[in-house]
């Protein structure tokens, strides 16, 4: 139980009150999150770290939280790390006296930079020591690494990490190169670094907040009521960072007022994308009417694209936000160019919830993802774009300076209607029936299916009907065509190893080992092995991806059964998104073990790759839990009387 942890934050600190806080603390925090893999245990030892920083050093809370995440910068920022692995090699042998043959050698035998340049920290004595890294230098430095560009940025670059590598002492190495490198691998999400901090707000308040009385008063709370103390401040935090996912806002406000305040000071604002709302998967009409029995609802065609939050600022600034809160905007200029067409009058600021379609505009008619998928993603000029796209409009989240997310949809989809024009070809409302008969919802998603779109979005209006930011939402059911041929959903899974192919295949992997994400143990664990659905071409492009990121060993978050070991082992850097005939359980597969059976985890049987997800991250990727969920609603459905065929 971590809300019991003895810890001391002054005296148990590596460092003393108003030093900067030595870069080698959080290495050391670093090293134990690695050495240990439950979650609690996680939080436990991170909260700690937080706990001695707020109270010695608050300062360095900010710089702290992000070189726990491996970010700079809000992720719309686009300021990533991802130094190359040469410069890195050059780095460390520049600044060891090591060569960098020697380096690679022992890079390909441990399969992890970090520890290598751990262990080839240079012995020579030297006579100027050079000053200790504090979390604040590291960070900045970074920061400028990060954003050098242009003409000798590599050799800039080497300069300046060489440095730093000089300073370097005991695992300092490793982290900072792992940093660079951009990944962290000490297994830490997110979620639990945003416990951790609630968890240390609670049990080392941030002194200018509160006399001490008000201090020894939580301190003396009893166990059980401390604990909800302390959730009641992870719920707000997590909260707050959903709807305003910027850390620079946030800590301060924080830090100054505490995390009860947050609400009033970090809330949804056009230009800060917010975490959109998801969806549950439902299997069928019958199910939705089923579980929206009662429920006023509205079924949307669900279009095929990419998924657009659109924000116009009170200054007039206009910026398009992808699933994944990345800055989309360069990659939109027509959308952006022809914005002011649909916005009307009255209108002067607002955030709106769209998905950007490829469009056949000399027939009218939407086209596949896949098309979608050509355009460049980045800096498009407007001239050069060849493929169109229209704008579906669902929902409304802000309003001139109002946020709407609390009030029902049917009030959201009014004002939408209200302050929002339609444009031939290039802006729409998302097409939508209010009915609640069977037949009406399963001809219109016959209709949604001609009309190239993936099935339909079934939405509650009234009751339960709030825009629900990061959430997946029960809500919202997603009703797909696919649904007939096997399961409710596609799945969207982490590769984490390839099987090199024979015969027609040699030269390229033949089959894959995929996993789907524990949030709850931050590891990856295994769902099935893939070798169908890619065409020629897919395999060699995955396979001249994945040589790219092949590692000696798995991660020790990677949970497999050795039956299925592949032949090269991947770092865990691309979603798939697959469809599968049904699950079962398997007592070699990992997936979501524990949930519904103590020993055997679930499998996908006859998987099939559809597509690579690069709006996900691997942290996105389908969860154990949803495994469980959909395994579970299948064995609802293969109990029902007569439906035994639709999963034999
Ligand atoms: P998820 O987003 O649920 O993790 P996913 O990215 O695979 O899964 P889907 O399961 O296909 O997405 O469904 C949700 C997505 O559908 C939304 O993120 C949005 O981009 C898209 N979408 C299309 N039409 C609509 C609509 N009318 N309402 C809401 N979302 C829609």
């Amino acid at each position: 139980d971590p809300t019991k942890s003895k810890y001391h934050p002054i005296d148990d600190a590596c460092w003393s009150r108003e030093d900067k806080v030595p870069y080698l603390a959080l290495a050391i925090t670093l090293e134990k999150i690695e050495g240990v893999s439950g979650r609690l245990k996680i939080i436990e030892i991170l909260a700690n770290y937080f706990r001695s920083v707020i109270i010695l050093s608050p300062e360095d809370l900010l710089p702290s939280v992000y070189l726990c995440l491996n970010k700079l910068a809000p992720a719309y920022e686009g300021i990533e790390l991802g130094v190359a692995e040469t410069t890195l090699m050059k780095a460390i042998a520049q600044s060891t006296g090591r060569t960098i043959a020697q380096i690679k050698t022992d890079a390909n035998a441990t399969g992890d930079l970090g520890i290598v340049a751990e262990q080839s920290r240079s012995s020579q004595c030297m006579i100027f020591q050079p000053a200790k890294l504090t979390v604040q230098s590291v960070f900045s430095k970074l920061k400028a690494i990060a954003q050098m560009s242009g003409h000798s940025a590599v050799s800039k670059k080497v300069d300046k990490i060489q440095a730093m590598f000089v300073a370097c002492r005991h695992s300092e190495a490793r982290f900072l190169t792992r940093s660079l490198a951009g990944k962290l691998r000490v297994g830490l999400a997110e979620q639990s670094v945003l416990q951790a901090l609630a968890l240390a707000c609670a049990m080392t308040p941030p002194e200018q907040l509160y006399p001490p009385e008000v201090i020894n008063a939580a301190q003396k709370m009893s166990q059980d009521s401390f604990k909800a103390y302390v959730d009641e401040l992870a719920l707000i935090l997590k909260t707050t960072y959903c709807e305003c996912p910027n850390y620079d806002r946030i800590i301060p406000v924080l830090l100054e007022k505490g995390i009860r305040a947050l609400p009033d000071h970090c809330h949804l604002t056009p230009g800060i994308p917010l975490k959109p709302m998801l969806a549950h998967p439902t299997k069928g009409v019958q199910e939705v009417l089923h579980r929206f029995e009662n429920l006023r609802f509205t079924c949307e065609w669900k279009y095929d694209g990419e998924r657009a939050q659109i924000h116009l600022s009170e200054d007039g600034a206009i910026r398009i936000y992808s699933r994944n809160q990345e800055d989309n905007t360069s990659k939109y200029p027509d959308i952006i160019g022809r914005f002011h067409k649909a916005v009307g009058d009255g209108v002067n600021s607002c955030i709106l919830d769209c998905e950007a379609v490829a469009w056949d505009k000399d027939n009218q008619k939407i086209l596949p993802f896949q098309v979608l998928s050509t355009r460049k993603r980045k800096d498009a000029s407007e001239a050069e774009i060849k493929v169109q796209v229209c704008v579906f409009m669902f929902d409304l989240l802000y309003l001139n300076g109002k946020a709407f997310v609390r009030e029902p949809l049917i009030k959201r989809r009014s004002l939408l209607r209200e302050n929002f024009r339609e444009v031939e070809g290039e802006f729409r409302f998302a097409t939508s029936i209010d009915t609640s008969t069977m037949e009406e919802v399963q001809v219109f998603l016959e209709e949604s299916v001609k009309g190239n779109c993936e099935g339909l979005m079934v939405k509650t209006m009234e009751e339960d009907a709030t825009y629900e930011i990061a959430k997946r939402s029960r809500n919202w059911l997603k009703l797909k065509k696919d649904y007939l041929e096997g399961i409710g959903d596609t799945l969207d899974v982490v590769v984490l190893g390839g099987y090199l192919g024979r015969g027609k295949r040699t030269g390229t992997y033949g089959g894959f080992l995929l996993a789907c994400y524990d949030r709850d143990n931050e590891e990856y664990q295994s769902l099935c092995k893939i070798g169908t659905g890619f065409s020629d071409e897919d395999l060699q492009k995955h396979t001249t991806f994945f040589k790219q990121h092949v590692i000696p060993q798995p991660r020790p978050y990677y949970r497999y059964d050795s039956q299925h070991e592949p032949d090269h082992w991947f770092d865990a850097v691309q979603v798939w998104e697959i469809k599968c005939a049904d699950l079962s359980l398997s007592p070699v597969h990992h997936a979501a073990i524990g949930i519904v059976d103590p020993v055997k985890g679930i499998s996908l049987r006859f998987p099939r790759f559809l597509r690579i997800r690069d709006d996900k991250t691997v942290e996105d990727a389908t969860t154990a839990s949803q495994v469980a969920e959909l395994y579970g609603s299948q064995e609802q459905i293969k109990n029902q009387p007569g439906a035994s065929k639709v999963t034999e």
